[in-house]
């Protein structure tokens, strides 16, 4: 009689808790779990051959009930600049985008964390593909270990990405669980050990949300306001009707509490004639006032079926300036992979959007 096979465990997106309590289930003393957890994410070893002070048995052993499997590369292009943007094929056939985009300074890994994304942002085109579902921790720590492996290959063994945004598809304040296990091996000094300051969520404000964030895995946080006044955002961020910006505003505060070294970044995406006049600079002036707060004027990325239009190189200035003279530190986005469509909101993946019709068209009106 031939049996099924049985399906191998996955560590790649196990805590060091889950790692503990498998070994333990294996028969293993618990300190196994930080010697396996270095090699996967120190090391980016994907074989328990490679893993030299484990016993050969136990090797063996491991092999027939564990696995380390990060998704497939689907496509891997690199743009003229050096931002590099991988399409990601996960076990069920569903696409996901990872970006890397090196600077002088540092490298930095913008991380998806749902395929799709239920909130329908009118500039995005994430938002337009519709939503299936969210990534599980090992999806979203496996764009982490499979870009440090690929990218180590290239710079000799060299580190090269020093920071990570979770700002490329999803809301990870809605996959919060999944988002939060995989936050946590990028800071545990076993696997990654990148500073908190170092890992940035961006958020379009789910307010009750970043409460649980400041007590669980205070990392920076940046928040896409995009509006200075709630009938606009409204209309450019629909999550607004259910989260005002007052509120959000006062989340944010209380999310920097206490810190004095921390502050918040606004993302304010810059549409020509919509949201770009000095009067909406004035107005966010007026917003930030008290809030340890730096802002980064995104140039909006146009994609096709995108009904606006990015502001011009005058009005981006006139905006900063505003900002620059009432102090408060104000970053143009340079557009990066434009010849790849790496940039922001331009990571579409390929969705199979499993939300039916009727609730596609609800969505629009009141988000989750
Ligand atoms: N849901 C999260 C993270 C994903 S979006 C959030 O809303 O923050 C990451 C950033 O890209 C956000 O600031 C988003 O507003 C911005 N963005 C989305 N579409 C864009 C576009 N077409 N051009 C420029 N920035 C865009």
């Amino acid at each position: 009689m031939q049996l099924a096979p049985v399906a191998k465990v996955n560590l790649l997106g196990l805590s060091p808790d889950a790692l503990k309590a498998f070994f333990v289930v294996q028969g293993e003393k618990p300190f196994r779990a930080g010697q396996v957890l270095q090699w996967i994410h120190r090391h980016g070893v994907d074989n328990f051959d490679a893993m030299t002070n484990l016993g050969k048995e136990l090797r063996a052993r491991l092999a027939t009930v564990a696995e380390i499997r990060a998704p497939e590369v689907a496509l891997d292009q690199v743009a003229a600049d050096g931002t590099r943007k991988w399409l990601l094929r996960l076990a069920d056939g569903n696409c996901i985008e990872t970006v890397f985009i090196p600077e002088a300074d540092r490298g930095t890994l913008c991380v998806s964390s749902q395929v799709g994304c239920t909130l329908n942002c009118a500039f995005c085109a994430t938002g337009h593909q519709g939503f299936n579902r969210n990534l599980e921790p090992d999806e979203i720590i496996g764009q982490l270990w499979l870009a440090s492996r690929l990218l180590a290959g290239d710079a000799g063994g060299e580190r090269i990405i020093t920071n990570v945004v979770l700002m490329g598809m999803g809301e990870p304040l809605l996959n919060f669980d999944n988002v939060v296990a995989a936050m946590k091996l990028m800071l545990d000094d076993m696997a990654y050990g990148l500073s908190k300051r170092r890992v940035t969520l961006s958020t379009a404000g789910v307010v009750p949300m970043l409460e649980r964030l400041r007590a669980e895995c205070p990392v920076s946080l940046a928040v896409s306001l995009h509006a200075t006044n709630d009938a606009l955002r409204n209309e450019l961020v629909p999550l607004n009707r259910k989260y005002p910006i007052a509120e959000l505003l006062d989340a944010c505060r209380r999310y920097v509490e206490g810190d004095g070294r921390r502050r918040v970044t606004f993302e304010y995406i810059m549409l020509a004639g919509v949201n770009d006049s000095v009067a909406h600079a004035r107005e966010l002036v007026r917003l930030l006032e008290g809030i340890p707060a730096k802002v980064n004027l995104i140039p909006y990325n146009p994609f096709p079926q995108g009904r606006f239009q990015r502001s011009d190189q005058n009005a981006i200035d006139r905006f900063r300036d505003v900002l620059q003279r009432a102090n408060l530190t104000t970053i143009t986005r340079k557009t990066r992979g434009d010849d790849i469509d790496a940039a922001c909101g331009q990571l579409a993946g390929r969705i199979h959007d499993r939300t039916p019709r009727s609730q596609r068209i609800a969505r629009r009106i009141a988000t989750p």
